[in-house]
């Protein structure tokens, strides 16, 4: 604390306001804390989830998705002469989604009774914390503060960022008009999800990636899927490859690109995405002041309570280790309100659920295959195709698969994979089926409603046990 600095004591301080902090704050306001959220970014309630993440990306996605479809489905009699693409009213759609959900989480905090401070914070001691405001500052003590500062972007050292031509995936979901062409360096779930969105509005995108394929940390066939499906689009790639440099100029940027066989070529691009990935960001949070310990990678270490070493500080979110997505950072959030309170909350989820917005759209959960595999553990699958789904063809959307895996001796499901229309809906019927310890049987034997795209999960379940009446031979 500075010298003379004024001090207020509440019971629990949460730092940062994006998934994790807010609904922590909410929660523990809910149970009868004083609580006071602490946010650096002055209209950021919500953090990087709300503002420039999971909701602008996918209010941007569903437009992309509109667009094409106007323009794409003659074959179901659409005949649209003329669509145009006017993107500062995409944007103002756009901002407003966004509008009415940070209002939507302000009067939830109001509601439970939640301080809004807005400043920088940083410990002075376990118990202290110094925060820098725009004009002033000011120190606030608590018994228990959480951390939820989130992430930042990886970059590329080559080409730097520069919220012009070098864009991170805050400034490309802010655009207001297309690139004619857009390079994406990155072949994870943010490329992927980007790649489509533009070429959809009408980009020239080229992929530009390291590895030798894309999504490497998962199913190679999923990898293959989603390649083929962006080159269906129009989407180019260059794997095996590094950008050396990049040279702006009036009409954007020359990178100078090499594969691993060493080839070289000279690319223009208008613009480029930077999407390799986020780290966490602790420099600032002068956590040397406090017992709290981070692990070699920088993320905080805690335990199934989100406890840090030090007692009075717990961390959760995307500042911790394990899937940086929005849904583990809210059940987070609501453990470590009810571990402040004294309740026995621990993370005891045992499925993180993850989805790619690309399209077709592709979402798992639990144990896959390749997993299965390198284990060694013995599994039984079934399959069931979108293009056997009456609902999927009636709406135009027959490219996709359910995949469920199972234990083959108690048939309890372990994990699914669903490629296709819908899945990112459609993935939390086999969560819960694992949470609660279902069996194929439980599933097949649960009515569901026709047409739906939900019955191929029923049929996959049913092409495991071998005897699905949709697929020839019963698998
Ligand atoms: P954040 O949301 O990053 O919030 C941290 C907050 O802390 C910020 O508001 C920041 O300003 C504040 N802060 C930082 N330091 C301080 C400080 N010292 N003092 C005060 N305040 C501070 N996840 C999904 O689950 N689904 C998706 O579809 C999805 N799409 C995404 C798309 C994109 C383009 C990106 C970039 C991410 C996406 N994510 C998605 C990931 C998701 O946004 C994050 O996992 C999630 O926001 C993490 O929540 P958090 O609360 O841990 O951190």
């Amino acid at each position: 604390m500075v010298v003379g600095e004024m001090s207020e004591h509440t019971d629990v301080v949460v730092i940062g306001s994006g998934p994790a902090g807010y609904v922590a704050a909410i929660r523990a306001g809910q149970l009868g804390k004083m609580v006071t959220l602490v946010e650096k970014d002055p209209v950021g309630l919500g953090g990087l989830c709300l503002h420039h993440g999971c909701i602008p990306s996918k209010a941007l996605i569903h437009t992309a998705n509109v667009f094409w479809d106007c323009t794409h489905s003659k074959d179901q009699g659409i005949n649209v002469s003329l669509a145009t693409l006017d993107m500062q009213k995409t944007q103002e759609f756009k901002r407003s989604v966004i509008e009415k959900l940070t209002n939507g989480i302000k009067a939830l905090l109001d509601k439970a009774g939640v301080d809004i401070v807005y400043g920088r914070a940083e410990f002075v001691s376990s118990t202290e914390l110094h925060i820098e405001q725009e004009h002033d500052t000011m120190g606030l003590t608590a018994d228990k503060i959480i951390i939820a500062t989130g992430g930042k972007e990886n970059t590329l050292p080559t080409i730097p960022f520069d919220g012009k031509t070098v864009l991170r995936s805050t400034e490309i979901l802010d655009l207001e008009t297309i690139p004619s062409s857009l390079a994406i360096a990155g072949s994870g779930y943010i490329a992927m999800e980007m790649a489509h969105t533009f070429q959809k509005f009408g980009s020239k995108v080229t992929i530009i990636h390291r590895s030798p394929t894309i999504l490497s940390n998962m199913d190679a066939k999923v990898g293959e899927l989603m390649q083929r499906q962006l080159e269906n689009f129009g989407v180019t790639f260059w794997k095996n490859t590094e950008i050396i440099t990049g040279e702006k100029n009036a009409r954007g940027i020359d990178l100078h690109l090499e594969t691993k066989e060493g080839v070289k070529e000279t690319v223009p691009f208008e613009k480029v995405l930077v999407a390799v990935g986020r780290s966490p960001q602790t420099e600032l949070l002068g956590l040397k002041n406090t017992q709290a310990k981070i692990d070699e990678r920088g993320y905080i270490i805690i335990n199934e309570k989100c406890q840090t070493s030090d007692p009075h500080i717990l961390a959760i979110g995307d500042i911790t280790n394990g899937p940086a997505l929005a849904h583990r950072a809210m059940y987070m959030g609501k453990i470590a309100a009810e571990v402040c309170v004294g309740l026995p909350s621990a993370f005891d989820a045992q499925v993180v659920p993850g989805v790619i917005y690309s399209d077709p759209e592709m979402a798992w959960v639990g144990m896959q295959e390749p997993d299965a595999v390198k284990s060694g553990r013995s599994f039984i699958s079934g399959t069931f195709p979108y293009s056997a789904s009456g609902r999927s063809l009636g709406a135009n959307r027959p490219i996709g698969f359910v995949k469920v895996l199972a234990d083959p001796n108690s048939h309890l499901i372990l994990g699914g994979l669903i490629v296709g229309a819908h899945a990112s809906d459609m993935i939390a019927e086999l969560g819960l089926a694992i949470e609660m310890g279902a069996r194929l049987e439980d599933v097949s034997g649960t009515i569901h409603p026709h047409p739906t795209y939900n019955e191929a999960i029923l049929e996959a379940c049913e092409s495991a046990l071998k005897k699905c009446v949709h697929l020839p031979g019963g698998k």
